[in-house]
């Protein structure tokens, strides 16, 4: 078998994996399923020497492969198969079409082109009949544009394997620049309770949204705080009062005010902590009862850019290290890996789009890093 890694990128793009919570009509059929069975069959036609199915939620198995080489130590790359949505698309989102150098479909540089690659270089390798320098794992992940849990299905594994892979690239398009960090992310819902009372009296009533604007004093103080403290590896946290309602007519005390609010963590912030903080601060404003409702907790990713396998990339590409101002799979990947990068073909400027495609050029060169990483090509 020897095929193209545009021809892997056409037949992946041709699977429909849209994440079920994007999944409208024109999605076929939602979830990463069809996709997971024909790279699990893919993987045993290039033999891989393991291949695992790692169950993460009803019908969306995380996929994993691996390759044994002559040093057990391990090149991870973590792929994810679900795309975004395609209702809005202006173009057959699972055509693979190929036009004026450039490849066309969902999923096509948010990141199924980082599969084909990999796919390539590993036919690559199986045709050259030589030994692996390094064992290969490729992990297929589901659901990274909805809630990441095939990331934290995948750290669990590794885990508890005890494996602790040498380098580690998240696959996500990046114009070839090794992105070394990004923000962490805590979302809660913080609500405070009144009691109801005739407008024409408000003294027999206790008003939510009074109480509530002394917590968004504080928050907004809490972000200008933020922003005075030594910067980090990512530069500061921001904290941003980003929802409200309350209330339930113009001539009633308010009982409730709900508020949401989108803090961003860098890198040395433990977000659990920031998260009781934030409570505390709440808690502290509010001469009324205060209750907060968790969202999401995300750890900001951070990679020291100094290490030399980040060096080996820049150096390969002539390009700098750099910092992503949107989240990935590597919320989940702190300190897992010796090395951890977030890296691959084509821009994000183009994932998620009406008529998402990559660049055919972006591939090779993207692939010509993969050789030298997975087989130690020169
Ligand atoms: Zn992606």
């Amino acid at each position: 078998m020897q095929t193209s890694m545009l021809t892997w990128l056409q037949r992946l793009v041709q699977i429909p994996s849209v994440t079920p919570n994007h999944a409208g009509p024109k999605a076929l059929t939602p979830g990463e399923a069809a996709m997971g069975t024909y790279v699990a069959r893919v993987f045993q036609d290039l033999e891989a020497d393991e291949l695992v199915y790692d169950p993460v939620l009803p019908k969306r198995d995380n996929v994993y492969a691996i390759w044994y080489g002559q040093s057990p130590e391990v090149c991870l790359l973590d792929v994810h198969m679900d795309t975004v949505g395609v209702e809005q698309m202006t173009i057959d989102p699972f055509g693979g079409e190929i036009r004026d150098g450039k490849l066309y479909g969902r999923g096509a540089v948010d990141t199924k082109a980082s599969l084909a690659i990999a796919l390539g270089v590993i036919e690559e390798h199986l045709a050259s009949g030589k030994m692996l320098p390094y064992t290969i794992m490729i992990a297929a992940t589901v659901d990274e544009e909805e809630g990441g849990l095939g990331a934290l299905a995948l750290t669990k594994w590794l885990k508890q394997r005890q494996w602790r892979p040498r380098t580690m690239v998240v696959a996500e398009p990046t114009l070839c620049q090794p992105v070394y960090g990004h923000k962490g992310l805590v979302r809660q819902f913080i609500s405070v309770h009144g009691v109801a009372a005739h407008t024409a009296q408000p003294h027999l009533g206790q008003n939510a949204i009074a109480a509530m604007s002394h917590i968004i004093s504080a928050l907004v103080a809490e972000h200008e705080r933020l922003q005075h403290l030594p910067p980090a590896g990512l530069g500061h946290g921001t904290l941003t009062v980003s929802l409200i309602d309350g209330g339930r007519g113009m001539n009633i005390v308010p009982d409730h005010c709900r508020i949401g609010i989108d803090r961003r963590v860098v890198d040395g912030e433990d977000v659990a902590q920031v998260a009781a903080d934030i409570e505390a601060i709440c808690y502290a404003a509010s001469p009324l009862p205060v209750t907060v409702e968790q969202v999401i907790h995300a750890n900001a990713f951070f990679q020291d850019p100094t290490h030399p396998w980040v060096s080996e990339i820049t150096q390969y590409h002539a390009n700098e290290a750099t910092i992503a101002p949107y989240g990935t799979n590597a919320y989940a990947y702190t300190d897992l890996a010796d090395c951890c990068v977030v890296y691959g073909p084509g821009s994000i400027a183009q994932a998620h789009t009406a008529d998402e495609w990559i660049e055919v050029a972006e591939i090779e060169r993207a692939a010509g890093f993969y050789r030298k990483w997975l087989l130690g090509a020169e």
